[in-house]
């Protein structure tokens, strides 16, 4: 792919990937591993795709220490199928859970588990901050089956500054746009979900690590290809595997590896997004709208103070390769999404040309 021109992709998901992964994708698509076959046509069933399977999640718990007291299964359905899967797995009929709504994914979280569950809602804000804990903690409820958050909104762009003290509360977490971007302590949670399509590869498959006590209390309506214990009694192949996310997830899991692990990963990541709001907060052309104290490391979400300009930056940022910064449709304005596979020259390039669009329009 040398001679292809890559652009910066700011998207916030399906994300950049690694130039590197993809160069391996190509190279290897005819022939798998020496199969003979396409990985998009081998068989899930087959030793080399089983003994793959294993060989991911034996990456992933290495690179994040996942305690040896938890499975890690890969579900079809994406992180909003889990937002099913979660309570059909973990509550009895219409038995309380406690929601801390901060965005719209915990949101529609919330509101798809009230199908199955009794919602509590222990915090609920504006999607511009997070109040301190001591604001909301008496309205969790201790006999919950759990209590759920989302670490990272990516639509809003806000992201805990620490994990939540829930007490004795079994803890879930919707990972989906912060795994792998800074150590996590795994056992502080019950379930984690995380869709591939960010920091793990590319959509298709989503990550469920549950501790082992929570197995075994699926209701009944469960779909089997959401019952975790009947995914971790078969290798996550409970029906036909998302093979190629699986290998995209290989490749992207010896990538992070290659980067010197999550820990070396996270100093970058740091460095690279506050690049960023140092420089949206300096200008005087451009802001970004995020209390401090809960400002995503990850999804940067801005405006021009001059509305109106927005399409026109947009549209000069797209044909300077920086792609993809408009806002979710739900919020408006910009954002960068600033994943692993983005490096710093993408951030660089991102602030060089936002110096350049203020300027030439004359502020
Ligand atoms: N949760 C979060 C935090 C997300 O960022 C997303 C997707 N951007 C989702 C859930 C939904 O994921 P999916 O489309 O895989 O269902």
């Amino acid at each position: 792919m040398n001679n292809v021109k890559r652009d910066y992709n700011f998207g916030a998901g399906p994300a950049m990937l690694p130039t590197e992964v993809l160069e391996q994708i190509q190279a290897e698509i005819l022939d798998w591993r020496g199969t003979g076959v396409s990985v998009v046509e081998i068989g899930h069933r087959t030793p080399i795709v089983q003994d793959m399977i294993r060989s991911v999640e034996n990456k992933l718990r290495n690179i994040m220490q996942i305690p040896n007291n938890y499975k890690v299964l890969f579900t079809h359905g994406g992180a909003q199928g889990q937002f099913c899967g979660v309570p059909m797995n973990l509550v009895k009929y219409n038995q309380e859970v406690d929601y801390l709504i901060t965005g719209v994914w915990s949101k529609r979280a919330a509101d798809f588990a009230k199908k199955y569950a009794t919602v509590n809602i222990v915090l609920e804000s504006d999607g511009l901050s997070i109040p301190k804990q001591e604001l909301w903690q008496k309205n969790f409820n201790s006999n919950a089956a759990y209590a759920y958050y989302c670490p990272n909104e990516t639509i809003n762009g806000v992201q805990f500054a620490s994990i939540p003290d829930v007490g004795d509360l079994t803890l879930i977490a919707d990972m989906t746009s912060s795994i792998l971007s800074e150590p996590i302590d795994v056992s502080k949670f019950g379930v984690i979900i995380a869709s591939a399509q960010k920091n793990l590869g590319v959509a298709g498959i989503t990550v469920v690590i549950v501790r082992d006590d929570l197995l075994n209390q699926a209701l009944e309506i469960t779909p089997a290809i959401w019952n975790y214990k009947l995914l971790a009694e078969s290798n996550s192949s409970v029906n036909t595997v998302v093979v190629f996310a699986i290998y995209a997830m290989d490749l992207m899991l010896d990538w992070v590896m290659q980067q010197g692990g999550v820990n070396e990963i996270a100093k970058v990541n740091y460095r690279k997004v506050n690049k960023l709001y140092d420089y949206l907060d300096k200008s005087e052309f451009y802001y970004n709208m995020i209390d401090k104290s809960c400002r995503s490391k990850i999804n940067v979400p801005f405006n021009l103070r001059n509305e109106t300009l927005i399409s026109k930056f947009l549209d000069e940022a797209s044909q300077n390769g920086l792609r993809y910064l408009n806002g979710h449709m739900l919020v408006g304005g910009c954002r960068a999404s600033l994943y692993n596979a983005m490096p710093m020259a993408g951030v660089d390039a991102l602030i060089k040309f936002m110096q350049e669009f203020a300027v030439a329009s004359n502020i």
